[in-house]
């Protein structure tokens, strides 16, 4: 037995995670769930003078701006669609005979509007962009969602649906890659206010096939994405906890995002994995919370 499924043993013992029978998606106990709260007053106490505008959607997105946002191009190994029977009566006793004889019943299923949110940013763009154009001063926000991405692994550091608090910013370069510069400043003294040991590193998103290899290399060389590490299930390669994206003009250029001069905003996104520092918190400081360190305790609860 290695060391990940110990962990995840651990956590279902303990019924911190509850086990579902799909690895990767797991109920999370009441406990679970008061440290991910307590973590997410904590990303307020430290954004919230920002004025942020908050918004939350639902973990499944508008397909067609799914469609226009390319992640079929870069990620079609991880996407997740959301499809539905819309067949006659007889195609229904078909489907339930399928199931009868334990054939697969899915392959007639039909793709609806909805496609499972990759990343708690992506309703974000095709919304301001529906505004109008963003006042010089740019634009902040505050997002969370559910998240899918089809990678089923023991690992429990990586689930297939996962929490991802976001902090969106628009504007000229220098506003957000200041606002990423700042957010990589605080998620450092974040993590040492709850007790936790991070590096931060240059990192590159998992871009599918040969091709992608190259837009991994290029996202590196450009520092376009960094992350905060915390060891978790393995401290030779630690975990990524926190993200700090700049994607340029791209998504501006996409989503058509245009500053009132009529230049294309820039945008950065910085993203807390939840479950991953609930993770790191339970793995580092015990899986019994009221034995926690005091400082750690009052830095959460106060
Ligand atoms: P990114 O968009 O940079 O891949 O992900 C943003 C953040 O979401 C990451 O820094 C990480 O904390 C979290 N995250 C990414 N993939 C997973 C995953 O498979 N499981 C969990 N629990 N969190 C993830
Ligand atoms: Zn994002």
């Amino acid at each position: 037995m290695d060391v990940q499924t110990t962990f995840l043993d651990r956590l279902f013992q303990s019924g911190l995670l509850i086990d579902t029978g799909v690895d990767g998606l797991y109920g999370r106990s009441g406990q679970f769930e008061d440290v991910i709260a307590a973590f997410e007053r904590l990303i307020d106490k430290f954004g919230g003078a920002d004025g942020a505008e908050a918004m939350r959607f639902p973990p499944g997105m508008n397909r067609a701006f799914f469609e226009k946002s390319g992640y079929m191009k870069s990620f079609p190994q991880l996407a997740g669609t959301v499809h539905s029977f819309c067949g006659s009566e007889l195609d229904h006793i078909n489907l339930l005979q399928c199931m009868e004889v334990g054939d697969d019943w899915t392959k007639d299923q039909q793709a609806t509007d909805i496609v499972l949110t990759p990343a708690a940013c992506y309703p974000l763009y095709p919304t301001i962009a529906r505004r109008g154009k963003l006042p010089m001063s740019g634009g902040l926000f505050d997002l969370q969602s559910y998240c899918f991405r089809h990678e089923p692994s023991q690992d429990p550091a990586r689930q297939q649906l996962f929490r991802m608090r976001e902090y969106i910013c628009m504007g000229t370069e220098q506003h957000v890659t200041d606002f990423r510069q700042s957010w990589m400043d605080r998620g450092i003294e974040m993590m040492k206010a709850v007790g936790l040991d991070v590096t931060i590193d240059v990192a590159n998103d998992p871009f599918f096939g040969r091709a992608g290899k190259m837009l991994a290399n290029n996202q590196r060389d450009q520092n376009l994405k960094f992350e905060l590490l915390i060891p978790i299930t393995s401290v030779a390669k630690p975990t990524a906890c926190m993200s700090f994206n700049y994607h340029q003009d791209a998504f501006g250029a996409k989503w058509d995002l245009y500053l009132e001069d009529g230049s294309v905003a820039h945008t950065a996104c910085v993203g807390f994995g939840l479950e991953r520092i609930a993770l790191a918190l339970f793995h580092h400081h015990g899986l019994e919370v009221k034995h926690w360190p005091s400082k750690v305790r009052q830095a959460l609860w106060g």
